[in-house]
């Protein structure tokens, strides 16, 4: 029996490290080029599910009277309307392409709770503010747990105030820092989780990814679009991968 048992932790072994060299695939901005869809709207979120990802991230900003809405830019395209300066309601009445309003994150998290399955990497935006940003990252965390999904929610920032925060108000959550200014054994010693770092950033420092993975960080690398960068992202062992194009990096991996 000792020896089946070694032979079977010898084939998990194995399972595990064939599994690890397979990075999963995240959605920048949700799944935004599925048909019906936008960037950062509900419906990117349900099709990033549908397609069977790992994960959907988005991007998330508290407004001039303390909401929370789902966008990127500070600005939306030529409205002027200003993410952090304006208030909720003039924000949320944004139309986007699909024909969906800008979402609150509350109507957001109503839908990703909907969608067991996939993972929701949530971006805090720098703020002007630090004490805004603790603010955001505290209420962003309530609402959170309000929703049960704290056990797959996974925080990003640039801002490493805003990293902290997540770390302090969640301690038990996953924390991945964006700028790409750090190398590794300095994030460690912050107490996140890993690096998500851009294509450019992990281009010129390819040896982050062991170093990350020695230190028992994980690493993430945005926004991969080329099947190259794809396949070069692959062979170096990254954990993550977040793209524009997720069914082109399906089918790159093989359909998983
Ligand atoms: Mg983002």
């Amino acid at each position: 029996m000792k020896g089946r048992a070694l032979l079977f932790t010898a084939f998990g072994l194995l399972a595990a490290t064939a599994a690890a060299a397979q990075p999963r695939v995240v959605a920048h901005r949700g799944h935004w080029q599925a048909e019906g869809a936008a960037q950062n709207s509900l419906a990117s979120f349900a099709a990033a599910a549908e397609l069977g990802l790992y994960g959907s991230e988005m991007d998330v900003w508290l407004t001039a009277d303390d909401g929370l809405v789902v966008a990127h830019d500070r600005v939306y395209g030529d409205t002027q309307i200003d993410m952090e300066r304006d208030k909720e309601r003039i924000i949320r009445s944004i139309v986007l392409p699909n024909g969906e309003n800008i979402p609150s994150l509350d109507a957001y998290l109503r839908t990703v709770r909907e969608y067991p399955q996939t993972r929701l990497v949530l971006e805090l935006k720098s703020l002007t503010d630090l004490r805004r940003e603790d603010r955001a990252a505290a209420k962003i965390v309530r609402m959170i747990r309000r929703y049960g999904l704290e056990e797959r929610t996974d925080y990003i920032a640039f801002s490493i105030n805003a990293c902290l925060a997540f770390r302090k108000e969640a301690p038990d959550s996953r924390v991945f820092y964006l700028e790409g200014d750090l190398a590794p054994h300095r994030v460690k010693a912050l107490g996140l989780t890993g690096i998500d770092y851009s294509k450019e950033v992990l281009r010129a420092h390819p040896e982050w990814v062991v170093e990350a993975h020695g230190e028992g960080l994980e690493v993430n690398v945005w926004t991969v679009n080329d099947e190259a960068d794809m396949r070069y992202f692959v062979q170096l062992g990254v954990d993550y991968i977040t793209t524009d194009r997720p069914e082109v990096l399906l089918r790159l991996l093989g359909g998983r």
